[in-house]
């Protein structure tokens, strides 16, 4: 029977984009099917912060930071906390690779895509246990010049060349309903065509039934992302040991992040591992100019916020902001509450408060050198200045009594006692003065400041949150926002997918978000961030390559 391409790939995210180009470059023909419109092409990776882990950069080292595969790989592992022999199997090699890619070849193979960075590098999940336990012994966390969208554009305009050569053949509102075989390779994919769609870029597009298709080629490689925007399978395949899920939770990725071909994939005989490990953040705040349903932007915070519960307590050591995504997540899912609070001032937030997210970030997404100077001598940068004035979650008000009616006001309850309150603070300002202090954070923020990058533009000076001269104050709600699948697709290092006899199902790969970034699980229970859209890159290229020279 005749096929109609050698490979089809599901999902025109940045995985897929990464597979296609490979596909084209070794002179493969491909259909790429994406059930969203052509406008959203690049899926999430579009709104991405671009921020990626890179290991012992000359970036790294022009900041002053000694880093190494070794160290990188102690957090990784540390992080990952690998712990079940079958799941594990795989992510645990794939972990291994992607350090190693990672302090490698990584940085120059996106040089020679024309990529560059922010030089300033950032310091993301900073752990605050053990030298072995969760987290960066060192800032890794570089922010790509022109962020998602500047990362998106090079393999974009690849599948585009391949597009003109004839090689490729984009079917946008294809939306892939199931995976058949022929003498036991899979080698087909049906589903509906969805009529046209004018949606603008990660706004929701209509489900609506216009046709039906069925495609045949040699290899498919499913590419079509997480579950992050679909709550229900949140919900579904929340774990147990993290509590009960919030009754409440933001979206930090768009609707088409609905995690279904996962489940196709599954019926067609994939392993689907680590279903219950997933990555969603604790600093959450409504988009006050949405794009998609409950459109929750991510808080990238320095360390000096204090973050109180919902009854204004100070949050355990070491959960400082930006310490331990998991670990504050699980603290405040058990606390009873949905909802935890920064209280800040206007010095702390002009310096550290920056938000995910490429439209977030017009300077940094425009690469305009003015731009990010524009934003490091602001008072306040223009997008947290727009959150301040329009954001249902932030209270600015000069004195406390005052600030603590309004955080009040804002959940509709009498929760924060301004006494409890009062005494936090007073008692962490008490500190600034003490050169010893017993107060982790005090220390932590002054450890921040040896490291150049944070004393330039991420950590406030050290001083007293109620002094009036850094005011006014201000309060941010910060609510659960869902982003990431940690599981996926079971793969071996070619990105094959495995059946649930361990061995791999001829014809199917997987990469990206649906490959749980590869393996299955390459971050075990918790990431280092930077690590996602690296993931995307490392498995689509990975799945590309075995599927071009498995079809020769
Ligand atoms: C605001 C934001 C900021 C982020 N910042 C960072 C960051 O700084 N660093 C980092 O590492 N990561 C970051 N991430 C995460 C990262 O962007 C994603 O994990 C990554 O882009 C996922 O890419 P993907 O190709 O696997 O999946 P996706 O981008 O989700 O693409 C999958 C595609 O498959 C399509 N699809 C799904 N199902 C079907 C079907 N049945 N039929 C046809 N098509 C289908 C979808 O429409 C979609 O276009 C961020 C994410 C967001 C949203």
């Amino acid at each position: 029977m005749a096929y109609d391409a050698d490979v089809i790939v599901i999902g025109a995210g940045l995985a897929g984009l990464v597979a296609t180009a490979e596909l084209v470059a070794a002179g493969r023909t491909v259909i790429l099917v994406d059930q969203e419109p052509e406008q959203s092409i690049g899926g999430q990776a579009h709104w991405s912060f671009g921020g990626l882990f890179l290991v012992d950069s000359p970036e790294q080292r022009r900041m002053r930071i000694r880093d190494g595969v070794d160290l990188a790989r102690q957090d990784w592992l540390g992080t990952a906390g690998f712990d079940r022999e079958d799941e594990d199997r795989w992510p645990r090699r794939w972990a291994d690779a992607y350090v190693e890619f990672a302090a490698g070849e990584k940085r120059s193979w996106l040089r020679q895509h024309g990529i560059r960075f922010f030089p300033v590098v950032g310091w993301a999940e900073r752990g605050g246990y053990s030298a072995t336990g969760h987290g960066n012994s060192v800032p890794r966390f570089h922010i790509t010049w022109g962020t998602g969208p500047g990362l998106v554009a090079p393999f974009e305009q690849r599948v585009r060349e391949g597009v003109a050569r004839g090689l490729v053949r984009l079917c946008f509102r294809h939306r892939v309903t199931g995976l058949g075989r022929t003498g036991g390779t899979l080698d087909t994919v049906s589903g509906e065509v969805l009529e046209p769609s004018a949606a603008e870029r990660g706004t929701a597009s209509s489900r609506e039934v216009a046709g039906a298709f069925e495609f045949r080629a040699q290899a498919v490689i499913v590419a079509s992302g997480g579950i992050g925007g679909n709550h229900e399978l949140v919900r579904a395949q929340w774990p147990g040991r993290l509590g009960a899920p919030p009754r409440t939770m933001l979206s930090g990725v768009p609707a088409h992040v609905d995690g279904l071909m996962l489940g196709i994939a599954e019926r067609a005989g994939a392993s689907h591992v680590n279903q219950d490990r997933m990555w969603h953040y604790t600093e959450g705040i409504e988009n006050w100019n949405p794009v998609w349903a409950r459109h929750g932007i991510r808080i990238l915070p320095g360390p000096s916020s204090l973050w109180v519960d919902a009854r204004g307590r100070r949050l355990p050591v070491p959960l400082f902001p930006g310490f331990d995504t998991l670990g504050t997540l699980e603290h405040i899912v058990t606390s009873g509450y949905d909802h935890t609070w920064f209280v800040l001032d206007r010095k702390i937030i002009g310096k550290e408060f920056a938000l995910s997210g490429s439209e977030q970030n017009p300077d940094l997404t425009g690469r305009s050198v003015r731009g990010v100077i524009g934003r490091a001598r602001a008072d306040v940068p223009g997008p947290v200045r727009a959150f301040m004035d329009h954001g249902a979650d932030f209270v600015v008000e000069e004195d406390l009594a005052a600030l603590v009616r309004g955080m009040n006001a804002v959940t509709g309850d009498e929760l924060i006692d301004e006494a409890v309150l009062r005494r936090e603070i007073v008692a962490r300002d008490r500190e600034i003065r003490n050169p010893f202090t017993k107060d982790l954070q005090v220390t932590a923020v002054r450890g921040a400041r040896r490291y150049l990058g944070d004393k330039l533009i991420r950590t406030a000076a050290p001083h007293r949150i109620l002094d009036p001269a850094a005011g006014p104050l201000i309060a941010v709600r910060l609510r659960v926002l869902t982003r990431k699948s940690l599981g996926g697709l079971e793969t071996d290092l070619s990105s094959r997918v495995l059946g649930t006899d361990g061995t791999p199902l001829a014809g199917l790969y997987a990469a990206g978000e649906a490959a749980g970034f590869g393996g299955g699980g390459v971050h075990g229970y918790r990431s280092l961030e930077g690590t996602f859209l690296g993931g995307c890159l490392f498995s689509g290229r990975a799945a590309g390559r075995a599927a071009a020279e498995a079809v020769r």
